[in-house]
């Protein structure tokens, strides 16, 4: 009998009542090392409830003993690093060097979530009109919650809840059910680090759940982060409800390759940023485009990326995983497949991929095309696969007019020796987050997560000082203490302040 994956429900990790249940698969062999529950509505609902209660009490805790909490909670995190890793590796089948990755640029955010106190810093203004000030204050909204993919079972869930406790809220957290364990390690160190009954609730499930926190009157606000269907659902569900919410979703990220830039740089950035993680990041680079004669160097980056191969976590030549699921997989396959037809040229061709000892296990091998055009369904549609999809444009003009008009705009980069060329394409590209000579700019948490257009539905973003916004609201308050000295004067009958 597998293990039941359990709820964190006010303050109690517990067995669910629910029927519902799903299995989890150890991607590389289809052995299922768990069963995860779609929580009842009574448990989604007891959920909220102790979010409820638990947030009268915590708003009131003072922002230097959440900041504390927060830096408990990190070096928690680091200590146990490894472990919770192992548990990503076993459920989503990541390297391992990946996994402590997914936990690291999570646990930047928590460090940045203990620096609160300089971040809720309102504003003043002394004598906006004689003897009246002007100040404003941060206050929390209350319940919020959180919804996440599989890809960052750690570093996605450690975006929202950190922040959103930290501002004084607490937070309802409904993880992939893919890959539903890594959470439920991290809210154990959670608790071990002071966390108060009720603060994070974690609540296991599907479409349901997600259907059941989208209409639920006491959440405020939602952080999604998925896919871009499932996003727009989201997004447009969510405020129809009246609620804030901030939907991170797809993305098809291109790198555009000036001739002038170091061949061999360009090389390497491309390994990494396309096939590695098996393709199954949202900042992964999944187009290049070859400005003039860098076109040239397109058999020299499929035959380094040739040499790639996948493998199982426990296997430290393996460079990257299988598919999450089966499903997955043949969904990748098959779009390979339709390139082919399309009249893509396939390069380097992972369909038929073997892993020894590993039959069963969703691999994709690398994979790369060229002479790829906008029209094409390998072009148009997320992979989410080891595949890179290459095209060939006479100047930079023309790549950035490629990029512009692209659905989507999570994330790009230009590598070239030209300040110039740089310059110009940071400042006309339509894309949220942008690397200079650096694949996949993810930036640090004390800067946003700045997808754009199709990649982001929303007005705030991920962590850094937008966090802070999505997670509170703004008091404004305009104040004057009566001083004998100062003379009383007659009703002011209009709007001015005096
Ligand atoms: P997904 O959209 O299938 O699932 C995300 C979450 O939504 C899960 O918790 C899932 O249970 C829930 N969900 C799924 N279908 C739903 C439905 N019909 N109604 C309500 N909820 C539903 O995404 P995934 O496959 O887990 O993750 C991969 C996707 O996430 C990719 O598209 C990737 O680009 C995207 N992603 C985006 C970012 C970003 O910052 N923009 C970051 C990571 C991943």
């Amino acid at each position: 009998m597998t293990q039941q994956v359990k709820h964190f429900i006010d303050g109690e990790f517990v067995t669910s009542n629910s029927d519902k249940l799903i299995p989890v698969t150890n991607p590389a062999t289809q052995e299922v090392i768990a069963q995860v529950p779609c929580a009842t509505a009574e448990e989604m609902t007891r959920a909220v409830e102790s979010a409820k209660a638990a947030f009268l009490t915590w708003k009131e805790v003072p922002v230097s003993e959440r900041a504390r909490l927060m830096m408990r909670f990190a070096h928690l995190l680091k200590e146990h690093q490894a472990e919770i890793a192992d548990i990503i590796c076993r459920e989503l089948g990541k390297t391992v060097e990946d996994a402590k990755g997914d936990v690291w640029r999570g646990i930047e955010v928590v460090e940045q979530a203990a620096n609160i106190p300089s971040l809720m810093m309102g504003e003043t203004v002394e004598n906006v009109a004689r003897s009246i000030d002007t100040y404003s204050y941060i206050q929390p909204l209350g319940v919020c919650a959180g919804i996440t993919p599989f890809n960052f079972p750690a570093m996605i869930p450690l975006w929202m809840f950190p922040m959103a406790i930290a501002c004084g809220n607490t937070f309802i957290l409904k993880p992939s059910e893919q890959d539903p364990m890594t959470v439920n390690k991290i809210a154990e160190l959670f608790v071990q680090a002071g966390a108060p009954k009720g603060v994070l609730q974690v609540v296991h499930g599907a479409k349901e759940q997600v259907d059941a926190i989208l209409h639920h009157p006491d959440i405020k606000a939602i952080s999604f982060v998925g896919s871009v269907n499932v996003g727009q659902y989201i997004y447009k569900t969510g405020t129809d409800n009246l609620k804030r919410v901030q939907a991170f979703a797809g993305a098809k990220n291109h790198m555009v390759i000036m001739p002038d830039a170091n061949k061999q740089q360009v090389v390497n950035a491309l390994v990494g940023a396309s096939v590695g993680a098996a393709g199954q990041r949202c900042m992964a680079i999944s187009v290049a485009v070859f400005v003039g004669a860098a076109a040239e160097w397109i058999p020299e980056v499929a035959a380094a990326i040739g040499k790639v191969r996948p493998g199982v976590y426990t296997d430290p030549n393996a460079a990257y995983g299988p598919q999450i699921s089966p499903q997955a997989r043949a969904r990748v396959l098959s779009l390979i497949e339709q390139g082919k037809k399309e009249g893509a040229t396939c390069v380097l061709d992972g369909s038929d991929c073997k892993v020894e000892g590993y039959p069963d296990g969703n691999w994709v091998g690398p994979t790369v095309f060229s002479n790829v055009t906008t029209e094409m369904e390998i072009y148009k549609q997320e992979i989410f696969g080891p595949v890179l999809t290459t095209m060939q444009v006479p100047t930079l003009q023309d790549a950035l007019k490629v990029v512009n008009d692209s659905p989507y705009g999570n994330g790009t980069s230009i590598f070239t020796a030209s300040g110039a060329a740089a310059r110009k394409y940071q400042h006309e590209v339509e894309v949220g987050q942008v690397g200079i000579n650096i694949p996949i700019p993810v930036p640090l948490p004390f800067f946003s997560f700045t997808g754009w257009k199709g990649s982001f539905y929303g007005d705030q973003h991920a962590y850094g000082k937008q966090a802070v916004r999505f997670y509170t609201e703004t008091k404004t308050i305009t104040a004057r203490w009566f001083d004998d000295d100062i003379p009383v004067s007659g009703p002011n009958m209009s709007i001015n302040l005096r």
